[in-house]
């Protein structure tokens, strides 16, 4: 019980600017919650990065220690559905924003939170996958449930080169979607059509200001990047189709018109994946070990330990790095 491990602190200076430390910690210093999970594999998301260097709010009490997903073993439990030795993932939950979060030897969380590991996956395939993909995983469930199947025609990918955008990539080309693959980095042409992209079109193509309606291109798509992109994607959506929004890398804004929804029928599915019902998070969970080509997670991430975690943090809000950041926390 003594026993310690090592945490990221997030706490805040007088002058509201963020210190960012490493600390040795007990279960003690923990916060309340009915299960404690040996954290053995974590990842760090785009808003973990935003959450480190202090870029967004999205710490919301101090001090904290950030940390959005992770994968482990329950040690202790309190909770009915669980109990010691089982596998277990979290993401969301405002752990990380709120609660104690991952980027620590331990957590102690609410077991309403928790869902199981499926047992195909270890916990570096699930934090391979993270709140990334399964956000991209409630992308393409959404845009299934509007009746987006592939013999629509194709569907867009915004970010196609970042988190969500890659795992998003990757599931629809396994559904047999012909996939438009959207980025700014076309040196990783060669990785999106490995993960199975149809086409890669230069984000600039959608960067800049949209016309109400444009040229129909696609039947539906997934965009991490909002803003003016988003607004593009909308006008260049064929009669009927859907797209599901999930992220703000462009900006937090929509210059859109109603065009696309009143002349076209267009439909802007939303996605939160942090708020997200038990129901549809063990779903996708169980979608994510089916629907997702193992082989291609390793192509998808870069695995570092507790002691890169800071540093990655700030790679990820500079747009450096290239899908998913796994941490081995053993
Ligand atoms: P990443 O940083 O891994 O990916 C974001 C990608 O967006 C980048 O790789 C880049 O793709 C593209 N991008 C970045 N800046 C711009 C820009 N100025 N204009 C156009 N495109 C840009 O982040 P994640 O994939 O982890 O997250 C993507 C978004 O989804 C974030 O905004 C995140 O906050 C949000 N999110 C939301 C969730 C929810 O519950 N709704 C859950 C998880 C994430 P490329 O290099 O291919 O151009």
């Amino acid at each position: 019980m003594s026993e310690t491990f090592r945490a990221i602190l997030v706490s805040r200076n007088e002058d509201k600017t963020q210190a960012v430390r490493v600390e040795e910690m007990s279960e003690a210093d923990l916060m309340e919650g009915d299960v404690t999970v040996a954290v053995e594999a974590t990842t760090v998301n785009y808003k973990d990065g935003l959450a480190i260097t202090g870029k967004a709010p999205v710490i919301r009490r101090f001090p904290l220690i950030p940390g959005i997903d992770f994968a482990g073993t329950v040690l202790s439990s309190g909770h009915a559905r669980w109990k010691e030795g089982d596998k277990v993932v979290l993401n969301g939950w405002g752990v990380g924003e709120t609660h104690y979060g991952a980027f620590a030897g331990r957590a102690r969380v609410s077991g309403d939170w928790l869902v199981p590991l499926p047992g195909t996956m270890t916990p570096l395939d699930a934090m391979a996958i993270g709140t990334a993909g399964y956000t991209a995983m409630l992308c393409v469930m959404a845009l299934e449930r509007h009746g987006i199947s592939p013999d629509r025609g194709p569907v867009v990918v915004t970010g196609a080169a970042g988190g969500v955008g890659s795992v998003a990539v990757s599931i629809l080309s396994r559904l047999g979607y012909h996939v438009v693959a959207s980025t700014g980095r076309t040196s990783e042409e060669a990785y999106l059509k490995e993960l199975g992209a149809a086409e890669i079109i230069d984000r600039d193509e959608l960067s800049g200001p949209a016309r109400p309606l444009g040229k129909e291109r696609w039947a539906g798509g997934v965009d991490a990047v909002g803003s003016h992109t988003l607004a593009n994607v909308l006008s260049m959506t064929s009669y009927g189709g859907a797209v599901a929004a999930c992220g703000l890398a462009q900006g937090m804004d929509l210059p859109s018109s109603v065009a696309p929804f009143i002349l076209r029928g267009v439909s802007l599915l939303g996605i939160d994946s942090v708020m997200a019902p038990l129901g549809l998070r063990e779903e996708a969970w169980r979608r994510l070990s089916d629907d997702l080509d193992r082989n291609k997670l390793s192509a998808l991430s870069t695995m570092i330990g507790f002691d890169g975690i800071i540093e990655a943090a700030k790679a990820i809000v500079e747009g450096r790095i290239r899908g998913r950041v796994v941490v081995d926390m053993s």
